[in-house]
């Protein structure tokens, strides 16, 4: 099953002689145990594409499909994010009031779920990927490594399996990053799919495909088997 689809997208930022041209006809699919990374130049439209896939922004041309749902048809983009898409940010976005299980709660509780299965929910979720012992904590008073789980813990709660990552894995040290790396791949292997952003080489030898981005184009794309071995 495919879980996001860009059909020849495009993506202009502002109009006119300013006009930002961030995306330029990009054609993807990542189906269910996919996980793909995208790799690419500052500025070549990493962002911007993993906005359109998450739901976060329209193309301006082309079409992005979630699921089935072509983003064009669907009023409340809001709402199909929360109920089908994990986004972890690059600057995390956790909220400082709220404690690490608060966080993790705060997507199923705006869709309507009781704060007591959403807290149920939010506690499997931060033991499945070991962090259930920070569950009562400030974002503030975690280490980086933690916070990181926090937001991954966020973007998988509830029935979501599309995982949008942009750079998770960015200010964490290696075994840190790697231990990211392999929740995200369990989680691809488990039915989720996964569309990754990475700087890293090293990370993205745990994705099935490697798609590289210039100038808001693909470049290239490679199936990672066969130039590694993980
Ligand atoms: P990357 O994540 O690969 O660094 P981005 O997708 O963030 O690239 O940006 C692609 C291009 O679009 C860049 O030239 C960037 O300056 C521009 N851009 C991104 N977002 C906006 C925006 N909201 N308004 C104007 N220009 C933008
Ligand atoms: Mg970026």
């Amino acid at each position: 099953m495919t879980f996001v689809r860009l059909a020849e997208v495009a993506r202009v930022h502002g109009e006119g002689a300013t006009a930002v041209h961030a995306l330029k006809g990009v054609s993807l699919a990542v189906d269910e145990g996919e996980l793909v990374a995208v790799m690419g130049p500052s500025g070549s439209g990493k962002s911007t594409l993993l906005n359109l896939a998450g739901a976060l922004d329209r193309p301006s041309s082309g079409t992005v499909y979630i699921g089935e749902q072509d983003l064009a048809a669907v009023r409340d983009l809001a709402a199909l994010r929360r109920r089908r898409v994990g986004y972890v940010f690059q600057d995390l976005n956790l909220i400082t009031s709220l404690t690490a299980v608060e966080n993790v709660m705060l997507p199923r509780e705006l869709d309507g779920v009781r704060p007591g299965p959403a807290r149920k929910e939010a506690m499997a979720v931060l033991s499945e990927i070991g962090a259930q012992d920070v569950a009562d904590r400030f974002p503030e008073e975690l280490s980086g490594g933690q916070r990181q789980r926090v937001a991954i813990a966020r973007a998988l709660v509830g029935e979501r399996r599309l995982l949008l990552a942009d750079e998770p894995t960015g200010a964490l040290d290696t075994p840190t990053g790697d231990e990211i790396m392999r929740l995200l791949r369990a989680r691809c292997d488990a039915g989720a799919a996964v569309l990754l952003v990475t700087h890293e080489p090293r990370y993205a030898a745990w994705a099935d495909r490697v798609v590289f981005l210039r100038d808001g184009m693909i470049s290239d794309t490679t199936d990672t088997s066969l130039v590694s071995a993980r």
